[in-house]
């Protein structure tokens, strides 16, 4: 299977378990199969999906998967081990395809009710995980092993928040 028909595949079961939450019930759920599914570039660090609107349509006036014109998703998270925070991701950007448009509380509300609290804690370690990919250098800490990837070696100049000790800069190999 190819990364398009992973993504497919991770979507409509998406779709299949929105079907199963009461609370997402008046919501035109089986529209969201007729949204554009996408992928990110590469190398984005800072985003991990979005979901993008028509053309000259304001966030005020978005009503459902008609006025969106794609979600798209990071390729990394069609990684085996990262499949699970995908669907997450899939769900997240479905709720804004749906009209909620903002993270306000009631976006907070609704996005609670994934049932796989697993992957919606992934957010950190998934950031983590492609900071590291890109970097060049590990600030690593002696003392407590814990390594934080940079792009520029650390020079002896920051310390480990709990240890104290200076950190040492590593070769990251990716
Ligand atoms: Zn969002
Ligand atoms: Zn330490």
């Amino acid at each position: 299977m190819d990364d398009n028909e992973v993504l497919r595949k991770i979507a409509n079961s998406v779709i299949v378990t929105m079907h199963q939450i009461p609370e997402l019930q008046h919501l035109s759920i089986n529209d969201l199969h007729e949204i554009p599914l996408g992928f990110l570039r590469r190398d984005a660090t800072r985003l991990h999906a979005v979901c993008r609107y028509r053309r000259g349509i304001s966030k005020a006036q978005i009503s459902g998967p008609s006025d969106v014109r794609c979600v798209d998703i990071h390729p990394v998270a069609m990684q085996v081990e990262w499949r699970l925070y995908a669907a997450f991701l899939i769900y997240h950007e479905f709720l804004h395809a749906l009209g909620y448009t903002g993270h306000d509380r009631t976006f907070r509300r609704l996005e609670a009710l994934w049932p796989n609290t697993t992957a919606t804690k992934m957010g950190a370690a998934f950031g983590q995980h492609l900071r590291r990919k890109r970097s060049k250098w590990l600030w690593k800490c002696p003392q407590c092993g814990k390594e934080h990837p940079r792009n520029r070696r650390g020079n002896g100049r920051y310390r480990c928040r709990e240890c104290r000790v200076i950190l040492q800069d590593v070769p990251a190999e990716s």
